[in-house]
């Protein structure tokens, strides 16, 4: 057992290494030096947590520790990028998970001594982290299931939801009274109520979110999942799991506000579970004509990008799916080299995570300094020759702005209808992930041209000379 003195030392050491982890991470120069910050600031707190582990105990750790290492190592390196924001999911249910453990531990086998307020307080802690834990856990395994495309992306609207959410939050609040009072047999009893209630609660919400909103879901997940360590550390009085848990908890609940602006929507909208959300949203109203989409070859794409002096390439969730950045990167050098000003225009929900495209597009060495957000795009796409859309839909439709009856309404647009002429790299007419018809297919000034992004991007690069 090492010494307490080296202990908080090498507490504090790591929880640094996490504060400057979070620093790096949030611009995409420095994150590849945040996340080695991470790596060694949580190999620290491993091996200090195993260190004051009293006796022969930690022996008892190490074996979970490398299995736990070892199937995170292999599956972290095999994963493909498209599977991250799944992966992200289901590791934020771990943490639940190992929350409601963790409580049901300490209330079985409390720390000695506890008497009164202490008392009190522990059994507090004890019931509040398994709400959380439970709620963060089946509510992650559903985005999961979202994300991974096992269950339907559209809300699941149960009539009368949100009194039941309510009846179902009031007999978790009131099963809290009983089991914070006396020591009795039956608190056994309210603490595994609770967690099935809280649990079903996770589960019921998640399932009545729609498509759109699942960016604001997954960030506030993870901020649960913070709120739930950091619970779970007073319980066991670890100081590092508090500051690493109110870490991931504040940052999830600041990218969840960002998310929310992302999506013009209110963080009590999403928290309250698809409150204004219509059954079977998805599909946009009307069923109108929208006429016939104009379907291009290689040849005029290639004389439109030819004649251009300004192109924006509007990357999304399709370009992620074919792996296509590295030829989009190419395509992009190959322009600039023939002198056109080409830039990057990225949606904060882009893909799949957040932060999305920013990945990709570094890891196929764009240069950031093309890339814009947001507001920055949509000022100058009234001067872009040609937009070009690779695997990108809910983030380029115009019925978002237009149309109130649409379940995406109000959502951001890269307003790329702006530009002379809109070219959509994907395979086909259907939907995005929200579900809702894109009538930016139909438009005089749009060309589809129809194939999986990879190979039509290679494609363009053989026939641009
Ligand atoms: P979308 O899901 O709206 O559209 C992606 C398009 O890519 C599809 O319409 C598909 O069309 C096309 N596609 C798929 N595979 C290929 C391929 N191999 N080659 C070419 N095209 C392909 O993605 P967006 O990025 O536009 O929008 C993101 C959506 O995901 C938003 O609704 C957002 O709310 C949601 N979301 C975002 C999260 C985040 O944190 N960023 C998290 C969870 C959800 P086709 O099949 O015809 O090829």
């Amino acid at each position: 057992m090492i010494p307490e003195s080296l202990a908080t030392v090498g507490y504090l050491f790591a929880a640094i290494l996490f504060i400057q982890a979070l620093a790096g991470l949030s611009n995409q120069e420095t994150a590849r030096r945040g996340n080695i910050y991470g790596i060694v600031g949580m190999v620290i707190a491993i091996a200090v947590t195993i260190g004051i582990v009293a006796d022969l105990a930690w022996a008892w750790a190490i074996g979970p520790v490398v299995a736990g290492a070892t199937i995170g190592v292999l599956w972290a390196s095999t994963v493909p990028m498209t599977s991250m924001p799944q992966m992200v999911a289901i590791l934020n249910s771990f943490v639940g998970l190992g929350a409601v453990f963790v409580s049901y531990s300490s209330f079985l086998d409390p720390p000695a001594g506890l008497t009164g307020v202490e008392q009190t307080i522990h059994d507090i802690e004890v019931y509040v982290d398994v709400t959380v834990g439970a709620l963060t856990f089946t509510g992650s395994v559903i985005a999961y299931g979202k994300l991974g495309g096992m269950i339907r992306s559209q809300p699941v609207l149960v009539p009368g939801r949100h009194l039941l959410n309510l009846v179902v939050l009031g007999v978790v609040v009131g099963a809290g009274v009983p089991f914070v009072g006396e020591m009795s047999a039956a608190n056994l009893m309210w603490l595994s109520l609770n967690a099935g209630l809280a649990g079903l609660l996770g589960l019921h919400m998640v399932m009545a979110i729609g498509g759109a909103d699942m960016p604001v879901v997954v960030s506030l997940l993870n901020s649960y999942s913070g709120w739930a360590a950091a619970a779970a550390g007073f319980l066991l009085s670890n100081d590092l799991l508090i500051i690493t848990g109110a870490l991931v908890g504040s940052s999830g609940a600041i990218l969840s506000y960002i998310m929310c602006r992302g999506m013009n929507r209110s963080l009590t909208n999403v928290i309250l579970g698809g409150w204004g959300t219509q059954a079977g949203g998805g599909s946009s109203e009307g069923g109108e004509d929208q006429g016939d989409a104009t379907s291009v070859e290689t040849d005029e794409v290639v004389q439109a990008l030819r004649g251009a002096e300004r192109v924006v390439i509007v990357p999304g969730y399709g370009m992620a799916v074919a792996g296509a950045q590295h030829a989009v990167s190419r395509l992009t050098d190959k322009l600039r080299d023939a002198g056109v000003e080409v830039r990057f225009a990225i949606h904060p929900v882009a893909g799949r995570m957040p932060g999305h495209m920013n990945v990709l597009l570094a890891e196929a060495d764009v240069p950031y300094d093309i890339v814009d957000e947001l507001e920055v795009a949509n000022r100058s796409l009234g001067e872009t020759d040609v937009a070009l859309v690779v695997g990108a839909n809910d983030i380029v439709n115009p019925d978002a702005v237009d149309d109130p009856s649409t379940p995406i309404y109000g959502m951001p647009q890269i307003e790329v209808w702006n530009a002379k002429r809109v070219v959509i790299v994907k395979r086909s007419l259907s939907p995005g992930y929200a579900g809702v018809p894109n009538p930016l297919f139909y438009r005089d000034n749009t060309w589809m041209y129809f194939g999986d992004a990879t190979d039509r991007v290679e494609d363009l690069l053989a026939a641009i000379d």
